[in-house]
């Protein structure tokens, strides 16, 4: 897979700085198998430069030639130029409450491996990080100057400017945590970003989802032990000027509702989050022995999910669940007007039946022009934060 780079020549994140490379390099990965005479016709180049930057692209491993094109008249058939997927990689980690996930990609964003990595201490993530970046490359044989980018996805609130997670419930992580300096310190040429796991989940939804590719103006709904979204618009990540929104949890739904550790009442996260339903289910129901008896919240979800898929228990609890979302929903899209909403996390266990709960509330409630948009359950096989991750880090090379 590996094609080797050539030491004398320059890493392949400097080359692809360089404002005609990066120009030629776009336009062979949106264009698989495009020819030099091609390249000409789209950037106005002559053929002289395009071929020898062009070339430098090959000797450089990024792109590879790859066959013969078809022309209508006869003459010498054009060769291809395709990107070569070994000839860079991205990483991209999802940070958790024990640990992160890493994942190493290739230039056409396909996972090579991904693992989970255990972390007793989070002010030990930012070396913990470079270790196993550092051992993911090697693993995947790539050199350490291929590292074209890096992509941390974290639950929380995200201050772009200072690139610090600055609060999260789930991360055991200290405001002073110097993660991204780190990073950068290992890996000076290499783009990196830290971004909400909710907003890369998004995006992995508009690049992959086989029922949203393509739609950029879409809303991803984490339902969780919290309620997060991921928010495009015009295919862009939008977090607001404080990095709040997608704070789709506190979105109240209900004036009298329960107190909210936020300050307000009848937040979506109070009502409909998984630890709620489980709440409600022990209250109301008396849990069954087996279920109360599992101290861990997801095992306890995943024993309701699948007695209300199969079995239709907890049926009245789950729906006021989905109601609830079904709301939330409703005030979203009057918000945004998305061409998608995609609920993901935890809940799609839930499976289709809660997704009909929710889609015939919706169709009783909210303005005619809401009834246009997509509402569905994610299907992304994957870590929806490596792989948005890494198509995020991919596209913004350029
Ligand atoms: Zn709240």
């Amino acid at each position: 897979m590996f094609n080797g780079v050539d030491k004398t020549k320059k890493g392949s994140q400097q080359l692809i700085k360089e404002t005609n490379i990066r120009r030629i390099f776009i336009l062979v990965s949106q264009n698989d198998g495009i020819s030099r005479a091609e390249l000409a016709n789209h950037t106005k180049l002559s053929p002289t430069p395009i071929s020898s930057l062009a070339d430098e692209l090959i000797s450089a491993g990024l792109v590879k030639e790859a066959g013969t094109g078809n022309i209508p008249t006869s003459g010498r058939k054009p060769i291809m130029l395709k990107i070569n997927p070994g000839g860079g990689c991205i990483v991209a980690a999802d940070l958790q409450e024990t640990g992160f996930n890493i994942g190493i990609f290739d230039l056409n964003c396909r996972l090579l491996n991904e693992y989970f990595v255990n972390l007793t201490d989070y002010d030990h993530l930012g070396s913990s990080l470079t270790e196993s970046i550092s051992k993911s490359i090697k693993q995947s044989n790539y050199k350490e100057k291929q590292l074209m980018g890096i992509c941390i996805g974290a639950p929380g609130i995200i201050d772009r400017k200072n690139r610090k997670v600055i609060s999260s419930t789930i991360l055991p992580i200290e405001k002073n945590n110097n993660f991204y300096g780190e990073l950068t310190e290992a890996y000076p040429d290499a783009k990196i970003e830290l971004i909400n796991e909710s907003s890369l989940s998004a995006y992995t939804e508009k690049e992959y989802g086989r029922a949203t590719a393509g739609i950029n103006n879409l809303i991803y709904i984490d339902i969780h032990t919290g309620i997060g979204a991921g928010i495009l618009i015009n295919g862009m990540i939008y977090e607001g000027s404080d990095a709040i929104a997608g704070e789709f949890g506190h979105i109240s739904v209900d004036l009298n509702g329960p107190l909210c550790k936020c300050g307000s009442r009848g937040c979506l996260e109070t009502l409909a989050s998984i630890p709620a339903l489980i709440e409600n289910i022990e209250g109301e129901t008396g849990f069954p022995t087996q279920i109360i008896n599992k101290g861990n919240i997801d095992e306890k979800f995943s024993i309701v999910a699948k007695e209300y898929r199969e079995n239709n228990k907890f049926a009245a609890e789950v729906n006021i669940m989905a109601r609830y979302i079904a709301y939330g929903i409703n005030n979203a899209i009057n918000l945004i007007n998305p061409g998608a909403v995609v609920i993901g996390g935890k809940a799609v266990e839930l499976g289709e039946k809660f997704l009909g709960e929710i889609l015939r509330t919706l169709s009783t409630i909210g303005l005619n022009g809401n009834k246009e948009t997509k509402v569905i359950l994610s299907d992304f096989k994957g870590n929806p934060v490596t792989a948005g991750g890494a198509k995020y880090i991919f596209n913004s090379l350029f």
